[in-house]
């Protein structure tokens, strides 16, 4: 029989009219076994998502501040659920034992991860599932990183147990017991390390849009849906920016060759996108696949005459960025300069300092450092065939009066990278899509 993963966001199960949503969309196909659930998102724009409020009380704890008012918020939140849904079910043992446990100063991630907690507890219940604890079976390593093989054998066995399951997403356990959550987002990865373990024939993803959209729909107005896209193409665009999965998502399920397919809560009839290992045939209708962004970017510029004959000059500047824990996201460099595009959340506190070394490491001419700059790529395996892509994307971006500060084309020829002002990333971003898709 076939086996399907399914993973639910957070505005998926934001309130009780959602959770019934969800409910029957389970119940219309009995092969969606294994159910990955998110804390409650926003139910209007100005609402807040549960797990923002959980972070919240960590840090109002961390201050010495009486929670016991917003923490009543959150309570409400999940009680309202029960309530609407007519469950016979009491949790007001866990949130009182949450809320002891987090003024006894049990971790930040703790507090973030009891959203998915309560939430999967009340769909199981609600959907007469059983509850697997992400704590017993996803894991850590002691440097913090996810432990893929200890977590897939924990979690193949404990599925093995259970003909439908809920499992909550975002958190797992270190070695020593603590909770530890992946980063925002993450149960979009809970949700691809259930499929693999599972070897599912499918992962769907739930979500508030239908699919995959071509460009961030809060700035396009009405962006073409992406119908297929691979996986690469798919890690590009969420890294850069679109936020509808978490980057990470691919990994487990890649060990397997498992599709993703995006889904809209609210418009289950819709086809959504399917995000695939690779395509052998391409009746993709667009050169490109789809346009993302991000702003909070700063360029590093490095001058020195012949510095690309000098031995060892770039290991010298990587060498010193590491010593300062900044990340090189991406370079460009001529034969007498070299920049450095880095995240300027990374860079701010050091930026001083850091010159002072590099100028002390290379002996350079001239360093500048640029802030205030937004990166947007284009990304399309189609673009790989055709010739002047990059010169199309260069004319639609200087004919909205926008000033290019740095391009990067990776060597997969599968995206093209452009560096702008902040204040003209909307503008690039409207350029690009209008140039390729309209
Ligand atoms: P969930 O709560 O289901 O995990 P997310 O908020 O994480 O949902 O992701 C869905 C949101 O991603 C959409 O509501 C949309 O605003 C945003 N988004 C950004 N870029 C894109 C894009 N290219 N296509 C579709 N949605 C996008
Ligand atoms: N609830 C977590 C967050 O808001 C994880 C998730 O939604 O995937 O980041
Ligand atoms: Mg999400």
């Amino acid at each position: 029989m076939q086996l399907k993963v399914v993973k639910f966001g957070g505005s998926s199960l934001s309130d009780t009219e959602h959770f019934m949503r969800v409910a029957s969309i389970i119940k219309a196909d009995p092969t969606r076994r294994y159910v990955v659930a998110s804390a409650p998102g926003k139910r209007t724009d100005d609402d807040q998502k549960v797990t923002d409020m959980l972070y919240t009380c960590y840090n109002m704890i961390k201050n010495r501040e009486d929670i016991t008012d917003y923490y009543q918020k959150i309570v409400e939140r999940y009680t309202g659920i029960i309530s609407g849904l007519n469950l016979n079910f009491d949790i007001t043992g866990e949130l009182e034992y949450i809320k002891s446990a987090m003024m006894a100063r049990s971790g930040r991630d703790f507090a973030a991860s009891r959203g998915e907690y309560l939430n999967s507890l009340i769909l199981a219940k609600y959907l007469g599932f059983d509850f697997i604890d992400a704590e017993n079976v996803i894991f850590f390593k002691d440097n913090g990183s996810f432990d893929e093989e200890k977590t897939n054998e924990a979690m193949k066995a404990e599925l093995k147990k259970h003909k439908n399951a809920v499992i909550p997403g975002f958190y797992g356990s270190m070695p020593n017991g603590t909770i530890k959550t992946f980063t925002r987002g993450g149960s979009d990865i809970t949700g691809s390390i259930v499929a693999r373990a599972s070897n599912a024939d499918l992962y769907e993803n739930w979500t508030d849009v239908s699919g995959f959209l071509m460009a961030d729909p809060r700035i396009v107005k009405d962006p073409l849906p992406i119908s297929t896209v691979t996986y690469r193409e798919l890690r590009e665009l969420s890294y850069m920016g679109a936020g509808v999965l978490h980057e990470d998502s691919i990994f487990p399920v890649q060990k397997e060759g498992i599709t993703i397919n995006i889904r809209n809560t609210n418009h289950p009839e819709d086809e959504g996108t399917l995000i695939v290992p690779n395509m052998y045939t391409d009746e993709n209708e667009h050169l490109i696949t789809g346009v993302a962004g991000k702003k909070g970017f700063s360029v590093i510029n490095i001058e020195k005459n012949r510095m690309g004959g000098e031995f060892g000059f770039a290991a010298r500047v990587f060498k010193c960025l590491d010593n300062y824990a900044i990340h090189t996201e991406h370079l460009a460099s001529g034969i007498d300069t070299m920049s450095h595009i880095v995240s300027t959340k990374e860079l701010n506190s050091k930026m001083d300092e850091l010159v002072t070394e590099l100028h002390r490491v290379t002996d350079a001419d001239n360093i500048t450092v640029d802030t205030g700059l937004a990166l947007v790529a284009v990304v399309g395996r189609g673009m790989k065939e055709s010739k002047g892509t990059a010169a199309r994307i260069f004319s639609a971006i200087s004919g909205a009066g926008v000033n290019v500060r740095m391009i990067d084309q990776g060597s997969s020829e599968l995206n093209i990278v452009v560096a702008i002002y902040e204040s003209d990333y909307e503008k690039t971003i409207q350029a690009i899509y209008n140039e390729f898709i309209k």
